[in-house]
Parts: structure tokens; sequence; C-alpha cells
């Protein structure tokens, strides 16, 4: 089988974690620091945290923004459930807004709608996640207006997007945004086994995110409560976790910063030779936005079902046959049960829905040989008519 997405580790990521098992330190060491540091340079922003998966960090971002029972967020219906969740561990109100059926990220205008109406009974969200769906960025100026207008802050969940660019600027600038968060799970761009960063130019919401993902718990004399000297103190300032990363994974994120800018090059490749072999399939290629570098981690199809002489679901079935690892990002996340539960129905969104019912994720990834992409588009041609 051909996976949709895969991890591409060499001998240098390889050597790279074996140093650290050899180290005194597998955790809490100097490579956590450094890899903070570098991924902060590459993105032009001033802080950086670590921390054990994305959905940590989007956990700890909300928690740094003082997200609490009162609070709304909202994010997009198409997204990973994390994307969601985070506002729930907050004890939060969740709600989505429907995605733009050209880019398949949050509609602009469906959200200018709903600040209005939301304004109009006094709803409005504390906290937006746009959501850089496939490693193309949302329209950052655009939400970034809107937050000023209606007072909201901004955290991207940038799990697909580390390497991309918005208006010649890297995401993660937080340019556009309050906090950005990246993942390191092995099928995004780079991986550190389990991995997460939050990323800001606020240098509060950095140093509450770092007491977040340690315990609540702070070393810095300044920021003691109690007057002590002694050589041991430290001190537990609110309710925090153990969100950290080890040196162990730090080391494997690390070695693979190294390669982030060829990933996202050989992405680009793939992604490019697509929309030239694909363009005459009777389905919809991924809508490149101008001002954009896309990261590429997925490369998602849409099929036409009004002139195809096969289903969504035969397509996607008859792909597997054929050994092409298929698969669908994502079901809408109000269709879950647990949302269901909630109160959310999916006929209220949509472009979410008609998405759900015409998107296929075809293989990309950077070790991906030109006979594995000759066979997908093979396939494809075959089977789509
Ligand atoms: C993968 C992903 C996450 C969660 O990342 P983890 O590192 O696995 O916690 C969150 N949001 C989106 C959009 C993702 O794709």
């Amino acid at each position: 089988m051909i996976p949709y997405g895969r991890q591409d580790i060499n001998d240098n990521d390889i050597q790279a974690v074996v140093d650290v098992l050899k180290s005194d330190f597998l955790t809490q060491g100097q490579i956590v620091p450094k890899f903070e540091s570098k991924i902060a340079e590459y993105c032009g922003v001033r802080h950086s945290v670590a921390v054990n998966s994305a959905t940590s960090a989007l956990h700890i971002a909300c928690l740094a923004m003082d997200v609490a029972e009162s609070d709304i967020v909202w994010t997009s219906a198409i997204s990973f459930v994390a994307s969601a969740n985070c506002a729930l561990y907050c004890g939060a109100k969740i709600d989505f807004i429907d995605i733009d059926s050209a880019t398949n990220n949050l509609s602009i205008s469906h959200l200018k709608e709903k600040l209005d109406l939301a304004e109009k009974s006094n709803k409005l969200p504390k906290v937006i996640i746009p959501v850089h769906l496939s490693g193309q960025s949302c329209d950052m100026v655009e939400i970034y207006n809107l937050s000023k207008k209606y007072n909201f802050k901004i955290i991207e969940d940038a799990s697909h997007a580390i390497g991309a660019e918005y208006n010649s600027k890297k995401i993660g600038s937080c340019e556009y945004s309050d906090i950005t968060v990246f993942s390191f799970h092995p099928v995004k761009i780079i991986t550190s086994g389990e991995g997460g960063m939050a990323l800001t130019n606020s240098e509060k919401l950095s140093k509450k995110m770092m007491k977040l993902r340690n315990h609540g718990i702070t070393r810095e004399k300044d920021e003691f409560k109690n007057n002590s000297c002694d050589p041991w103190y430290y001190e537990q300032l609110n309710l925090g976790f153990n969100y950290r990363m080890s040196d162990i994974h730090a080391a494997l994120g690390l070695s693979q910063f190294n390669r982030l800018d060829n990933f996202i090059k050989k992405r680009n490749l793939i992604a490019n030779k697509y929309n030239q072999s694909l363009s005459e399939l009777r389905l919809s290629l991924p809508v490149l936005e101008k001002n954009c570098l896309s990261a590429w981690h997925l490369y998602i199809i849409k099929i036409d079902q009004e002139n195809c002489s096969r289903s969504h679901v035969e397509i996607f079935n008859l792909l597997r046959q054929e050994g092409i690892g298929v698969q669908l990002h994502y079901i809408p996340i109000p269709m879950h049960p647990y949302f269901t539960h909630l109160g959310f129905n999916i006929n209220d969104y949509t472009n979410a829905k008609s998405y759900y019912q015409r998107a296929i994720s075809i293989p990309i990834y950077p070790l991906m040989s030109e006979e594995e992409q000759d066979k997908v588009i093979k396939s494809l041609r075959k089977i789509i008519f």
C-alpha cells in the first residue's frame, strides 16, 4: 500500500537520538531549548514552547489566554478534533465556522456573518482558531482585521503548515496571531515522534505556557510569591500539567528540522506534478492562493459528483484496492457523536457537508518515488471517469 503520508527518518536522525540516550539527560537537558530556538529563529518569532503534542500546545495556548467556563472559542468545521477539544478542556464552549468551498479553510464570509450575529446576541468568541488545512494558510489579514473589530484572540492551528509561507513570511511568525501551534506527529511535515510547539511574540504568554507545561511550577526568583533564597526552592503558581517534550524527542525534531526546507521542496514538486497530471479528471484540485507557499501536508482532491459515473465511496474503495492508501481528512467535527450530543448538526455547515461527500487525500510525502506517484496518477485516471 502506498500510504497517504509517512515520515522520512535518516541515519543522522537515528544518531541524534542515540547521542541523547548516551548522554546524562534524557529530558530537560540542552536539546529542547536548542530545538525551540532553532524553530523560533526560522519562523521569525520571539518565543517558542516545546511540548509533548500539538494537542497539549493548543490546550496551554487556550489557558494562557485565560479561556474558561464563560468563554466561547470558534474553529473550522473541517479539522482534526484536537482543534476543538482544547476549548472544551478549559470548560469553555466551542462553535464552528463553515469552510470556504474553494480553499477548504474557514470561510471569511461565513466568519463575518457569524461575528455580526454573535455581536447582536452578545456571544462573541474570546478566541478563534484558524486551521491551515493541508498546509496552506488561511486569509490571516482578514481574520486579523476582524479580531481588532470584534476583539478576539487568534491561535493558528498550523499543525500542517510548518515551513509554509503567507505574504512572504513564515507561518509561525505570529504576524497576524497571538500564538501559532505546530505538530511533530510522524505524518506531519517534520517529526519528533510525538511533539508540538507553541510560538508567540508575547513574553507574557510564553512565560504562562512555560509554567503550564511543567505543573505550573516556576524556578524564576522574580516570579516567587514567597521570599526564599534557598537553593532547592521553587513554587507552584498555577494548576499545570506534565506536557514537557523530552530531549530524546527534541533531538529527533532538531535533526529533522535540518531537512525541513528540502521536505517542503519535495512536497511542492509532488503537488505540482499532481496539479498538472490530474487537471483533466472529473474532480477539483486544490486551489492555490497567490500569496501562499503551501507545506503540502495533504493533497486533497474533491470528486466532481455531478459528472462522475462513480460515487465518492466507490472511488475511495477502488483506490484502496489498487494499493493506494487514500484517506479522508477530516470527518467534519460537528458530525462526531460527541459533538452531535452537544447539539451540533452537520446541516448547519453546508460546505463542510459537501466537502465530506467529495474529499479524498491522495499520497504525498518526501520519500515518495516517481514510480509511486505515477502509479497513483494511473490509478486515478483508470478509476475516475
Ligand atoms: C495532527 C493535528 C493536531 C494534533 O496534533 P498532535 O501533535 O497529534 O497532538 C491538531 N490539529 C490538527 C489540524 C492536526 O492535523
